[in-house]
């Protein structure tokens, strides 16, 4: 197959330019938009072609899908020039991303350093499925750097965290962090659901692995499930591949296809939510049936300028703390005319999620209070809609409490 140039070493292409055709492969049809090989198996032209492609695999050569397929291979390619690495594995869910990286990369007897404003699924991986392995975890104030440098120690092989936390938006110092879990030798895995693809950060302040849960941005509309683990060739060919293509997690071509035509927009589609959320955060600041608005770009936010260092802007996902708690919000969620109540984001339509009874409820309370989920906390999502349109709808809600 005719490939596109792809590698972050390989053209000076910018963002707009990759998300469109990094990772391309055309067959001898010579087609415009990428095939979709939806196929399990690949056939031999000889008993002896067969052996020598199960010794070893050359770069356009393919022998089970669970192993990798022309497709999911675009994918990989494209999202990993994205991201800023070299290499990448695409898995069915965000969730099997996360689970995979921790898996393949840690043992019994190692001990990981973690944020504690955590995704609950990935809390539940760390707390009750590793921790089983007998792995320990240290759960550390992801926006104290002085916490992490305590935490962090000779024997600690791992540190994981969410460069932007969901849902209270907590930014982590991703440099620092990368800085002395590198001086400890210990591998650095950023979940970078809320940083948004585009703006993703984590390769530049040397993250070693990102985790990507490809169901939000880069699908955008609502649709597939998917995830991606992203890093070196080393990492990725090496100790994920094994354990993916071993454990069955393989993303479906399908899937993979209908993401490579997401990706043709999606910086188009994620600039403009990030706009509409910064336009929100800016409308509702100061509004009195309002205690908070907390955008990580946004002044008001209290790592306003650590997050305006790290990143262009704070992504697509806003919160807003209610007065008058739990009955208040729900009174302001129920009165939303255009915002979808649902548990996702980054989805083309506007989103609201009330976190402590919805994705946060099984937390016990102790533990919603260190992390902030209150009653009158709402996550916002900025859709594709009219800005001025949400705006009004967000404006009148709030005026029905
Ligand atoms: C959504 C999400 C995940 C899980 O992704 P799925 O695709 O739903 O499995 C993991 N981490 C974060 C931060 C997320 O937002």
């Amino acid at each position: 197959m005719e490939k596109t140039a792809t590698g972050t070493s390989k053209n000076n292409w910018g963002k707009r330019t990759r998300s469109v055709h990094s990772g391309t492969r055309r067959s001898q049809y010579g087609e415009v938009s990428e095939g979709i090989f939806l196929t399990q198996g690949f056939v031999y032209p000889s008993a002896e072609a067969a052996e020598a492609r199960f010794e070893a695999l050359g770069e356009d050569e393919f022998i089970y899908a669970r192993y990798g397929n022309p497709t999911v291979r675009m994918f990989e390619d494209r999202m990993a020039d994205l991201l800023g690495y070299e290499d990448a594995f695409a898995c069915t869910s965000g969730m099997a991303a996360v689970s995979g990286a921790l898996t393949a990369l840690l043992k019994a007897g190692d001990h990981v350093v973690s944020s504690r404003a955590l995704f609950g699924s990935c809390l539940y991986m760390l707390e009750d499925v590793l921790a089983r392995f007998g792995v320990e975890i240290t759960l550390v104030d992801g926006t104290d750097n002085a916490a992490w440098d305590a935490a962090i120690r000779p024997d600690t092989t791992l540190v994981f965290l969410e460069s932007i936390s969901n849902p209270t938006l907590e930014v982590v110092d991703l440099r620092h962090v990368c800085d002395v879990a590198h001086k400890n030798g210990a591998l650095v895995v950023v979940d970078d659901a809320m940083a948004t693809p585009v703006y993703s950060y984590a390769s530049a302040c040397g993250a070693d692995i990102t985790v990507v849960s490809t169901t939000k941005h880069v699908d955008g509309q609502g649709r597939m499930l998917g995830g991606l683990i992203a890093g070196s060739k080393e990492l990725i060919r090496g100790p994920i591949e094994a354990y993916m293509k071993h454990s069955g997690g393989a993303m479906n071509p399908f899937t993979a296809w209908t993401h490579l035509k997401s990706l043709e927009t999606i910086v188009l589609r994620v600039e403009q939510q990030s706009s509409t959320a910064l336009a929100i955060a800016e409308a509702l600041d100061g509004h009195a049936n309002l205690t908070a608005v907390r955008y990580p770009t946004h002044r008001a936010h209290p790592q306003c300028e650590l997050a305006r260092a790290q990143a262009e802007t704070g992504g697509t996902v806003l919160a807003l703390e209610v007065k008058g708690g739990k009955e208040a919000c729900f009174k302001f969620l129920n009165a939303l005319e255009l915002f979808t109540i649902s548990n996702n984001f980054a989805d083309a339509k506007s989103i609201v999620t009330h976190p402590a009874t919805t994705t946060h409820q099984r937390l016990p309370q102790d533990q919603k209070d260190t992390l902030g989920i209150s009653g009158g906390l709402v996550r916002l999502s900025a859709g594709l809609e009219d800005p001025a349109d949400l705006i009004a709808d967000l404006q009148a809600a709030l005026g029905a409490i």
